[in-house]
């Protein structure tokens, strides 16, 4: 047998994760090969054009800030950036430190298997090649995985279908087209205001209302952007010792809503709902622990969408009523409820009839028939582990990671999973991932991980894995911390809800992003307290 080639860390995902572990692995001296199923790099980015894509972090923060040159010569135009403007970022930090040249595009992962014999990953992607590695990084994204609901007679509708989560190159033209679009969460809240706007008719369908609120971007201005840049260190210091990764542009008040007057709410959540973003969550602390201080902040945001949507049967339809504020994804939006408002966009319950058929002129629900020149799917994603879970992952004993998730993710510190030694996950489950600013959990993860495989290097340790009684413990805390809130009480995507069959627990650690950081730290420094290490045998037979 031929043999293979073998390096030191196969990195598998060109998004903002996998391109910072080969800038870094590659500067501390480790060979490493990134495997991308995509023909360029980006990730979320590359494969996420639909309409009126954006990020709901600033821009100032939803960025990498391990280079500070970079950080100081790149210029953001908008406040939220929008897709096009953040894949020419991540294109041009490839460029910038010239990171194509390792990347494999167009190449998927199909398997992993650990070989207890030689300590060492094989790997085999879908173009036949395959390789050797001490280590496997997964760097493959916890929303990457397009969620298609299984409709009958979808591949008998004779216009054009499209998901938003893998939408075209090319620019999608629905001038008076006749649009249908599936879903209200993030994507299609993004999205809905951008085709309705070129549509001849748009007609959203509507299973369960998402909670949204405005994003007030506005383009970038030079205060504001020398603000950042002239107190960076300090902002990003800040920023990895916060709850969320990020900075609030009105600061949290730490208070119970039920101890504000109702005048004190009210301009609590005014002035919150005036500045745009994610901070309106943030108004009181216990908005995300107490049902009864969380309704007072609800049915302030419904009191908003009964005002801004005219027809009040709509209104009511868009209003949110069966799970708590905030625990779903909050969206941002621009101009969401407006854009029902406008006599070329329809809303159409499907709570209690969901759509029977696709059918070739367009679908069928509750009864009444749809025709459309498109339909658009806003469907989400088989979040946090589903892309994992498609890649067959075998560890110890040929055991696979899909066998041992069987009843939902386990890892520890949701870096790591036990009996699947130098296998890691970048932002995995159990890890404040998608509950956070990504671009702080990644650089975090990233650093982490290359910290650990310097440490594995100069000890000559030939394998890492956790403890099973750590990685327990971890699961159970993630559990507990979970159940300290409200956000169990939704059928979200954190909750794997969204998927038939998926298990339901609640994935992302919600611990807070600073307080998970130093936990990390503190049991690297205490020689990876809760990991198991294996000594390199060769080390060990010199000795
Ligand atoms: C529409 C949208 C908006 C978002 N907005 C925000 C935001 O505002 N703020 C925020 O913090 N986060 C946001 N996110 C989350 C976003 O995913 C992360 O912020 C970040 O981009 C993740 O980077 P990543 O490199 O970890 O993963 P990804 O960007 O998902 O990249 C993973 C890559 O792995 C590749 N891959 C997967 N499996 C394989 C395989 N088997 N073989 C080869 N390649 C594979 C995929 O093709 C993909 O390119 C958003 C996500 C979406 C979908």
């Amino acid at each position: 047998m031929a043999k293979l080639n073998t390096v030191d860390a196969v990195v598998v995902g060109a998004g903002f994760s996998g391109l910072y572990l080969l800038y870094l692995l590659r500067k501390h001296g480790f060979t490493t090969r990134v495997f991308e199923r995509g023909d360029d790099v980006g990730g979320t980015w590359y494969w996420n054009r639909y309409p009126g894509a954006r990020c709901d972090v600033e821009s100032m923060q939803y960025s990498y800030s391990f280079d500070e040159e970079l950080q100081q010569e790149w210029h953001w135009s908008e406040k939220y950036s929008s897709q096009p403007e953040i894949l020419a970022y991540i294109q041009h930090v490839s460029e910038r430190f010239d990171l194509s040249k390792d990347i494999t595009f167009d190449t998927s992962v199909t398997a992993g298997r650990f070989d207890e014999t030689a300590n060492r990953w094989t790997i085999e992607t879908d173009n036949g090649e395959t390789l050797r590695a001490q280590f496997l990084i997964m760097a493959t994204g916890c929303i990457s995985t397009a969620n298609m609901p299984n409709i009958v007679g979808i591949d008998d509708f004779k216009g054009n279908i499209y998901h938003t989560g893998n939408w075209p190159h090319e620019k999608v033209d629905f001038t008076d087209k006749r649009v249908g679009i599936i879903g209200t969460g993030s994507s299609g809240i993004q999205s809905i205001p951008v085709i309705a706007s070129e549509a001849g008719h748009l007609t959203v369908f509507q299973r369960t209302p998402h909670w949204t609120v405005p994003a007030r971007n506005v383009p970038m201005t030079d205060e504001y952007e020398t603000l950042w840049k002239e107190n960076y260190a300090e902002k990003r210091a800040n920023m990895r010792l916060s709850p969320s990764g990020s900075l609030r542009s009105v600061p949290p008040l730490d208070l119970s809503a039920l101890e504000a007057s109702d005048e004190e709410r009210e301009e609590a959540y005014r002035e919150r709902w005036a500045a745009g973003g994610m901070t309106l969550l943030k108004s009181y602390n216990d908005l995300l622990t107490s049902d009864e201080a969380n309704e007072t902040a609800a049915s302030w945001v419904r009191g908003r969408i009964a005002a801004k949507v005219n027809n009040q049967k709509t209104a009511e339809l868009l209003s949110p009523k069966t799970y708590p504020l905030g625990t779903k994804r909050l969206c941002l939006d621009t101009n969401y409820y407006e854009t029902y408002n406008q006599d070329n966009v329809d809303l159409i319950d499907i709570s209690s009839a969901p759509i029977d058929r696709i059918t070739p002129t367009g679908l069928e629900t509750g009864g009444h028939s749809f025709t459309f020149d498109s339909i658009v799917f806003a469907t989400g994603f088989d979040a946090m582990t589903g892309t994992l879970l498609r890649i067959n992952i075998e560890g110890r004993g040929g055991m696979t990671l899909k066998e041992k998730w069987h009843a939902g993710p386990r890892t520890y510190l949701g870096l790591m999973s036990e009996g699947f030694p130098n296998l890691f996950t970048i932002t995995g489950p159990g890890s404040p991932s998608v509950k956070s600013n990504m671009l702080t959990s990644i650089e975090q993860h990233v650093e982490f991980v290359t910290n650990t495989l310097i440490y594995l290097r100069e000890h000559a340790v030939s394998t890492i894995e956790p403890e099973r009684k750590a990685e327990d413990d971890w699961v159970d805390h993630v559990q507990e911390t979970a159940n300290q809130t409200l956000f169990p009480k939704a059928n979200s995507w954190y909750m794997g809800a969204n998927i038939p069959g998926k298990p339901r627990l609640f994935m992302p650690y919600i611990g807070g992003v600073g307080a998970y950081r130093q936990k990390c730290d503190a049991f690297a420094a205490a020689g990876y307290e809760g990991f198991r290490l294996g000594l390199d045998s060769k080390a060990v037979a010199a000795e």
